[in-house]
C-alpha cells in the first residue's frame, strides 16, 4: 500500500466519505490509532451525538449440546458429556421469576446450541413461555445458525420458521454465527453449520419479514485481514439493501479450550488491535446506526476505552453468561445499571436507557 493510497484513505475518514475495501486496508495498514478513534467519534457523534446506550437484560443459553463440533467453540458438548445440560420449563420458570424482579427488564436474551433432538416445538413454547411471563420485555433469540438448524430439521422454510417464531413472541435476532462470512474460513472454524450464504439469506429473510437484528463478527483466528474487512463490507451491502441491522457488534476469537486455538497457537487479540477494529467498522459501517461495545466479550475497562473509539451501546447488565465464558473469559456474568451509567458518565457521554430497538425507556432521556 503507497502513501498516496493512505493520504487518500485519510482525506475520505476524515470527510467521513463511504470507504471502499482498498480505503479500509489502507487505514489498517498506516495503524495510526488515535486517528481513526478521532474520525470514528465523529462518524459517531453525528449519528447519536453524546448518547451511549445500554439496557436492562437477561441472557439465557437453553442448552450447550450441539451437533455442530465447530473448532472454534469451547461451549458445546456432545450427549451424554456430564457437562451438557438443556433447560427445560421449569428451570426456564425458576429464571423468568427471578427475572420479573427486577426492574424494567427490557429485553430476554436467548442464544444456544444446536441440540440433535430438542423438537422445533420446544423452542416455540420457550418463545411463548417467556413472553407470557415478561410481556413488556422484547424477545432477541436465535442466531441465523438456529433458524437454519431449525428449517433443517423440521423440513420447514426458513421464512416459515421465522414466522413461526415471530408469532409466538420473538421480537428480533442477535445476529450471532456471522463469524467471518467467507467459506474459506468457515471451512476450517466451523465446517457444520450455516455457511455464508444461509447466514446472508437468513438474514435478509428476517429483515423482510420486518424482523430486525444485530450484525456480528468474530475476528481475531485464521482469517487474513483482506477477509475481515471484506466482511464488514458484505454487512454493509446487506445493509444497503434492507435496512434491517440496528447494531453491529464484534467480538474478539477467546481461543482457550477450543480445538481452533490449540491448532493454531493462537492467542487473544490485543486492546490496540480490538480498538482499531472498532475503529475501522464504525467508519466503514457507514448506514449502521449502533456500533456495541459488548463488555462480556472486551472486558469492561476496554468497553468503556471503546467509547472514545466510536462505539455507542454498552450492551446490558447480561445476568449471565454461558458461552464465551467457556472459552476463558473472565468478565463478570452480570452488571449493575448504576455501573454501567457510572462507566459512560466516566467517558464524557450521556447514558441512556433503551429497549431492543434503541427507543429510550425514561421520559427526558433522548
Ligand atoms: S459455535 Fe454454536 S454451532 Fe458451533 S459448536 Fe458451538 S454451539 Fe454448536
Amino acid at each position: 500500500m503507497n502513501s498516496e493510497n493512505i493520504r487518500a484513505a485519510r482525506e475520505k475518514a476524515v470527510r467521513g466519505e463511504r470507504l471502499e475495501l482498498a480505503d479500509a486496508l489502507a487505514l489498517y495498514q498506516d495503524n495510526d490509532l488515535l486517528f481513526l478513534a478521532e474520525c470514528a467519534r465523529s462518524m459517531k457523534e453525528r449519528k447519536s451525538g453524546k448518547s451511549v446506550f445500554y439496557n436492562v437484560n437477561r441472557h439465557i443459553n437453553l442448552t450447550n449440546i450441539c451437533t455442530s463440533n465447530c473448532p472454534l467453540c469451547a461451549f458445546q458438548c456432545e450427549e451424554g458429556d456430564e457437562r451438557g445440560f438443556v433447560l427445560e420449563a421449569a428451570d426456564i420458570a425458576k429464571i423468568l421469576e427471578e427475572a420479573q424482579s427486577v426492574e424494567n427488564l427490557g429485553e430476554i436474551h436467548i442464544v444456544s446450541a444446536l441440540h440433535p433432538h430438542k423438537e422445533f416445538s420446544y423452542y416455540l413454547s420457550v418463545v411463548r413461555q417467556v413472553k407470557a411471563a415478561l410481556p413488556k420485555a422484547d424477545i432477541k433469540a436465535f442466531t441465523p445458525v438456529e433458524i437454519v438448524h431449525f428449517a433443517q430439521m423440521t423440513g420447514q422454510s426458513v421464512e416459515k420458521i421465522l414466522l413461526l417464531l415471530k408469532e409466538a413472541g420473538l421480537s428480533s435476532l442477535p445476529g450471532g454465527g456471522a463469524e467471518i462470512l467467507s467459506d474459506r474460513v468457515r471451512q476450517i472454524i466451523c465446517p457444520n453449520k450455516a455457511t455464508a450464504d444461509e447466514w446472508i439469506s437468513t438474514i435478509k429473510t428476517a429483515h423482510k419479514l420486518g424482523i430486525r437484528t444485530n450484525a456480528t463478527m468474530m475476528y481475531g483466528h485464521i482469517e487474513t485481514i483482506a477477509e475481515r474487512l471484506q466482511h464488514l463490507f458484505t454487512l454493509r451491502d446487506i445493509q444497503d439493501e434492507t435496512h434491517g441491522f440496528q447494531a453491529f457488534v464484534s467480538f474478539p476469537f477467546h481461543p482457550a479450550h477450543t480445538s481452533l486455538g490449540e491448532k493454531y497457537h493462537l492467542q487473544r487479540t490485543g486492546s490496540w488491535e480490538d480498538m482499531k477494529m472498532l475503529a475501522l467498522s464504525r467508519l466503514i459501517l457507514d448506514n449502521i446506526d449502533h456500533i456495541k461495545a459488548f463488555w462480556i466479550m472486551l472486558t469492561m475497562p476496554l468497553a468503556q476505552l471503546a467509547l472514545g473509539f466510536g462505539a455507542d451501546d454498552l450492551d446490558g447488565t447480561i445476568g449471565e453468561e454461558k458461552i464465551i465464558h467457556a472459552a476463558g473469559a473472565k468478565t463478570n456474568t452480570g452488571i449493575t445499571r448504576s455501573r454501567l451509567r457510572q462507566m459512560i458518565l466516566e467517558a464524557g457521554y450521556l447514558p441512556v436507557e433503551r429497549d431492543t430497538f434503541y427507543h429510550p425507556v425514561k421520559e427526558g432521556e433522548a
